[in-house]
């Protein structure tokens, strides 16, 4: 059996078309004085999250976005936190507000989801985000889970196949049930009428991991388990879209490495597309949180948005 050649699908130049179409979208909101306003809280040190503010900022001001970083210190108390939060939503120049992860452990996370302005709460984890998102009619899409159905999406179009009817009839497995990730890729699986499967840490512990992903015609992993999913655990054909992002320190002093939750080489030999790592999920992801700001943005003028209407 020859393995099949798959389609590695460019996250890098989707991101950069993606940036295109909130170029289109700023020129018309600053026709009726709309800025867009990002602020960033981060608490404590954490190098993915420094790396991930760092990209969202540039994004943010080569776009003209006003920009404000908060940081606070790993011992900062609660309600510290929650005043910040208090202060950005406040603001008028701020129309979106991210609390970067991880948090640490003493601050109760859903407290402080509940607590961002759910006009400002562009990654969506404010309940009535969530739960708008859940019912099929979200305000804000989580940029990751967007990130994934954007990236989909495109492939199904460049495979001349309308977004409509790709997911129809497939079965779409989701590892991951986080509610920043998994949760609602599942959601926005079964709003594009894919039959959905959701597995987690207990499929895996209970040995039933690879019967679900061997059900997936696509297959989306955000378990943050570097090479969970290998060749073995994935049918002939499969779509294959890697949201695990893992730095793996090189030990002869060369660059670091990143990889994924798949096990890159053993799942392409088989799949029919898949997304790498890096240059996959992630651009994608940035590119989209800062169109969400855009998207609070236009709310917060009483202006229809277009951004996101895709996802
Ligand atoms: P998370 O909150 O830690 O959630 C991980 C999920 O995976 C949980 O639902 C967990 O199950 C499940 N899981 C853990 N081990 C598993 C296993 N062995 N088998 C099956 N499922 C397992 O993580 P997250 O925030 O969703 O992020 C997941 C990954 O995506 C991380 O690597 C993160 O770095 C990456 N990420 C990338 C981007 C990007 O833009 N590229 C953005 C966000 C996150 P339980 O619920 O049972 O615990």
């Amino acid at each position: 059996m020859t393995a099949m050649a798959a389609t590695v699908i460019d996250g890098v130049a989707l991101a950069g078309r993606l940036r295109e179409t909130i170029d289109e979208e700023l020129r018309v909101l600053r026709m009726s004085s709309v800025t867009p306003g990002l602020a960033t809280i981060m608490v404590g040190e954490d190098a993915g999250a420094s790396a991930y503010e760092r990209h969202v900022r540039g994004l943010a001001e080569g776009l003209d976005y006003h920009y404000v970083a908060e940081r606070l210190p790993a011992d900062v108390e609660l309600a510290d936190v929650l005043a910040t939060i208090g202060k950005l939503n406040a603001d008028p120049r701020v129309t979106g507000v991210l609390v970067l992860r991880p948090l640490p452990g003493h601050l109760p996370e859903a407290e402080i989801n509940a607590t961002v302005d759910p006009r400002k709460d562009i990654e969506g984890q404010h309940p009535e985000n969530a739960g708008l998102l859940a019912l099929g009619r979200p305000r804000f899409v989580p940029s990751t889970p967007a990130s994934c159905f954007y990236l989909l999406d495109s492939y199904a179009r460049s495979s001349g196949v309308e977004p409509a009817d790709f997911y129809v009839g497939k079965t779409l497995v989701v590892v991951g049930r986080s509610t920043s990730v998994g949760k609602p890729a599942q959601w926005l699986g079964l709003e594009r009428h894919a039959t959905v499967i959701a597995a987690h840490s207990r499929t895996a512990s209970s040995g039933r991991l690879a019967e679900a992903t061997s059900q997936a015609d696509i297959l989306i992993v955000a378990a943050g388990r570097p090479g969970l999913v290998t060749g073995e655990m994935v049918r002939e054909g499969v779509i294959a879209v890697d949201v695990g992002f893992h730095a793996v320190p090189s030990k002869d002093g060369g660059p670091t490495r990143f990889t994924g939750d798949l096990d890159f080489d053993s799942v392409a030999a088989k799949a029919e597309a898949i997304t790498p790592v890096p240059g996959g999920v992630g651009p994608i992801t940035d590119v989209w949180l800062v169109g969400n700001t855009l998207v609070a943005a236009a709310l917060s003028a009483r202006v229809e948005p277009r951004f996101g209407s895709a996802v």
